[in-house]
């Protein structure tokens, strides 16, 4: 005799996947418990560099947190790329004909805010200080958790849906026996924090393909600037014995690169060593996976907020209008499953790809360099970086025939400026 569930859905984890589902799937009317298994409200995730794409801007203004986030002083992103050619600067242009635009929030404002709104949403029962050990099943599907507080005591709670939102390495996917597949990642990255730094694109981000290094400056909110740099591992010792002295000197080495010697570096150097690229199948009967426990990208990209918040919001439509009595719930979740794997799948891979610490392939070299020349190539690529549109898309016959056009005419044309 299966036992009467205490919530609709339980969520593990309350940070972005998290935070955005729960709030969605309540305000439909659902109840829904968030078990976080950190204590602190104002938690949040250090090890982020927080350029959040614009593909996930409308999923933010959903959520009714984009003018926060604005108040907060997080910036409307975009990104110039540099590679060999030059500076490409494309921007994506929204059906409105305004340029689409993401945000770069350090995750010391942004986690605390999102989980605000999912605590102050009514239906949404915030459980901090809860490490989720076991799950519970019943006749071959997902019934619910078991949760460790800070005194060992265990809880039980039951929902009719159980949703991994718990990150990189899950817990939940894991206890599931959902087997990630695993590309590994031959860069580490390191990353800091600058005052005073300015840049000459202005408020819009930088990014360099050094082959094989890449580096990235994002101005972000309180007027401070990240700098992150991504390098193959064969340098990982080198590059340990003096960072500090490493990290200058890739950034005094760039094309353009930022002024550094001008700026105050204001927090300590962040390493992340080991950064596999993951993904896992998105959904089975009673659970779903959502964010980093369904796909970890390479940070490098940064894709991972987008994404986060953009799969909470699919799994929460599919699966919210199931749990609310249209139709059975692990059809919708077999949705929310292909859809996640048609949406992302190509795009991680594609990612995971560069991951191996190659250089640019030739079709790459090729569209970056003709859109140093061509807006319609350079917009191209920025709205595949942006996420906007799709890895076929962006690698289309028409787009290289584009490219190749756009290269034959090239010495007619100026090189675009940085800004
Ligand atoms: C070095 C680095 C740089 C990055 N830079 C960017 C970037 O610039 N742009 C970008 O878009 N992405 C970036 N990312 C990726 C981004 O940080 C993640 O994709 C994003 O945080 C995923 O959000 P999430 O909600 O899925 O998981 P997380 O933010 O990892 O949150 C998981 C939550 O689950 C909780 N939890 C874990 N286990 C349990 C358990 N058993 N029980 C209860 N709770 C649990 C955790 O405490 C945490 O709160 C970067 C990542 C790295 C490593």
């Amino acid at each position: 005799m299966s036992q009467r569930a205490d919530y609709d859905v339980v969520v593990v984890g309350a940070s972005l996947a998290g935070c955005t589902a729960a709030t969605l799937l309540a305000r439909r009317g659902l109840s829904v418990a968030l078990v976080e298994r950190r204590a602190g409200a104002g938690a949040y995730k250090r090890v982020c560099t927080h350029f959040i794409q614009p593909c996930a801007t409308p999923t933010l203004q959903r959520l009714g947190v984009a003018e926060a986030i604005e108040d907060a002083g997080g910036v409307r992103n975009s990104l110039n790329v540099w590679s060999r050619a030059g500076w490409l600067v494309g921007r994506h242009r929204r059906p409105d004909g305004e340029s689409s635009y993401g945000y770069t929030i350090r995750r010391e404002k942004l986690d605390p805010l999102l989980r605000s709104v999912a605590a102050q949403t009514p239906g949404v029962a915030v459980c901090p200080g809860l490490t989720v050990t076991r799950l519970l099943a019943e006749r071959g599907r997902f019934t619910g958790v078991v949760a460790r507080d800070r005194d060992r005591s265990e809880r039980r709670i039951r929902a009719r849906l159980v949703v991994g939102a718990d990150g990189r390495g899950s817990a939940t996917a894991d206890l599931a026996g959902i087997r990630p597949h695993t590309i590994p990642n031959r860069r580490f990255l390191y990353f800091a924090y600058y005052r005073d730094l300015p840049l000459g694109s202005g408020t819009a981000g930088q990014m360099w393909f050094a082959e094989p290094d890449v580096a990235y400056a994002y101005p972000c909110d309180d007027g401070l600037t990240l700098l992150a740099c991504a390098l193959t591992k064969d340098r990982l010792e080198m590059f340990k014995a003096a960072p500090e002295i490493e990290f200058a000197r890739v950034f005094s080495q760039l094309a353009d690169g930022p002024p550094l010697e001008r700026a105050e570096q204001v927090s300590p150097l962040i390493g992340k060593l080991d950064m596999p690229n993951a993904h896992r199948r998105a959904a089975v009967p009673g659970l779903a996976l959502a964010g980093d426990a369904a796909l970890a990208a390479d940070p490098m990209w940064a894709v991972g907020c987008g994404w986060a918040l953009q799969s909470a919001e699919w799994l929460a439509d599919h699966a919210g209008a199931a749990l609310s009595g249209e139709g059975p719930l692990d059809s919708a979740l077999s949705r929310y499953r292909r859809m996640h794997r048609r949406r992302l799948l190509a795009h991680h891979l594609v990612c995971a790809s560069y991951s191996s610490g190659r250089r640019l392939m030739p079709h790459e070299r090729l569209l970056l360099s003709a859109g140093v020349r061509d807006s319609v190539t350079a917009d191209r690529v920025a709205a595949f970086g942006e996420r906007m549109i799709g890895v076929h898309d962006v690698f289309s016959p028409r787009s290289i025939a584009r490219a190749l056009w756009a290269l034959a005419f090239a010495a007619a044309r100026p090189p675009a400026a940085i800004a």
